[in-house]
């Protein structure tokens, strides 16, 4: 979601005339996007924000802005934090940067450079921007932002606001024009795609009618992220037993195995209703993959042993496994202590992630000997060869030339492990008989 958010910043800039650097050291204005769910992201700041203060000695007229999540939240104090920064937008205040950044450089052009800043309340209505995609052929597409769910450990409700949902209409516009412009996938976005319409007060605006809508489009690949196993409805996993562009991958963070824990993560289902969504899912074809977090503040060796158990059992084609950060201002951080030492969540985090392995690398050389069809995303990393993805996203290496990149082609797995699938292109041999 960042990294969208990231292309409307780019967008604005480019309608107000800017054009990208290829480094920050050529650039006249550098913009930090922040992020702050996890770890130290003030550090971060600081330590980038002395990178860039040493650019400015080279060049006096750089600018630097800081926007994202940690914007929204320390507004003045981070100005405090690093004078490097000259200015500082909130996460709905990404249109007025070019005017910010013409304050700034008047400020400074006067000889008395000042505090230059727009952030304000996360409004009703989603930001309109008008995003310069990254790439040619995947789109992602904003159908929710902020989240209504508050599970205790997670700062996205207070940075992001409350939910709020696009109307239908807009989002097919959008995906009608994607398609219409040639691009092959797009990917939803949302803190919890499956509440997407919650907010709207029409019952028949939910995610599977979005989705069903969106098969009707002529594009090749629709995907989504994230699910939530709360939220998440029959009507959308009927949709994967079908024949349509819905791709066959979920991402649907389960966060621990235990029971206690879940209630105590505010999560609002247990380890059982869990891996019965997983089955379902699995036996049409999807590749389910997860978060996790270790070390939660109430979670004893016995509620991690019922993550073990768990992630041996669902059988993930991946997942992102975290330890447990503090976040003030969640319910968590005022309920508890931060009561595992950091050696016993890094030990938690090895075991999982271990385990995660050799789940990962079983599932994907069960995938030898099948053709699937990969969308080539750019070269890999070995020279002469190209990556793309499978419809339930996993990485593929394969030889190819380049102009394969952004095309979908079928590819036949010769190869599968830990660290993807790798295979040969299928080339179509054509006679044609004169008679
Ligand atoms: N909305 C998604 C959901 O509920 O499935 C999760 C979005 S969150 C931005 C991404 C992941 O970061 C979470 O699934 C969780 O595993 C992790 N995370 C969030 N807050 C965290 C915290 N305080 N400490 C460690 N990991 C955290
Ligand atoms: Fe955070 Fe929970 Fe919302 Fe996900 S569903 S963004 S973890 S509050």
């Amino acid at each position: 979601m960042n990294e969208h958010k990231s292309e409307g910043m780019a967008g604005v800039l480019a309608r107000a005339g800017y054009l990208p650097a290829d480094d920050p050291a050529h650039a006249d204005v550098v913009l930090f996007n922040t992020c702050m769910v996890r770890e130290k992201p003030v550090h971060k700041i600081i330590s980038e924000a002395g990178v860039i203060a040493q650019l400015k000695k080279k060049n006096p007229n750089l600018l630097l802005g800081v926007g994202g999540c940690v914007a929204q939240a320390l507004k003045e104090q981070l100005f405090r934090k690093s004078p490097a920064i000259d200015f500082v937008f909130g996460s709905a205040n990404i249109s007025e940067i070019p005017r910010l950044i013409e304050q700034a450089r008047q400020q400074r052009a006067l000889g008395r450079p000042g505090w230059v800043m727009a952030v304000d309340k996360i409004p009703d209505k989603i930001e309109d921007l008008p995003f310069l995609r990254a790439s040619r052929f995947q789109a992602k597409v904003t159908i929710t932002e902020g989240c209504s769910n508050f599970c205790s450990f997670c700062i996205v409700p207070y940075t992001t606001g409350l939910l709020r949902s696009r109307l239908p209409g807009d989002i097919l516009a959008e995906v009608s024009e994607l398609a219409a412009q040639g691009y092959k996938e797009v990917q939803l976005l949302g803190q919890n795609v499956d509440s997407y319409g919650k907010d709207l007060k029409d019952p028949n605006i939910t995610f599977a009618n979005l989705l069903r809508a969106l098969t009707e489009i002529p594009i090749p690949r629709i995907r989504f992220t994230s699910s939530h196993p709360q939220d998440i409805t029959d009507d959308v996993i009927a949709l994967f037993g079908e024949e349509n562009n819905i791709c066959e991958h979920v991402h649907m963070a389960v966060q621990s195995g235990s029971d206690k824990v879940l209630k105590d993560m505010r999560r609002g289902y247990t380890k059982e209703q869990f891996l019965q969504i997983v089955k379902a899912l699995q036996e049409r074809g999807v590749n389910v993959t997860t978060d996790i977090i270790v070390g939660f503040p109430t979670e004893t060796e016995e509620d991690f042993q019922e993550t073990v158990d768990l992630v041996k059992r669902a059988r993930f084609g991946g997942a992102f496994i975290f330890k447990y950060s503090p976040r003030p201002g969640t319910i968590a951080y005022y309920k508890y202590r931060d009561t595992v030492p950091d050696e016993e969540k890094q030990r938690r985090l090895e075991i999982l992630l271990a385990l995660q392995k050799q789940i990962t690398d079983e599932e994907n050389r069960k995938c030898v000997g099948q053709t699937v069809e990969v969308l080539v995303e750019g070269p890999a990393r070995h020279p002469g060869f190209l990556m793309g993805k499978t419809r339930d996203n996993r990485t593929v290496v394969f030889e190819g030339s380049s102009d394969l990149i952004g095309e979908l082609v079928h590819v036949t797995i010769t190869e599968g492990s830990v660290a993807g699938l790798a295979g040969f292109a299928c080339t179509v041999h054509l006679s044609l008989i004169h008679i």
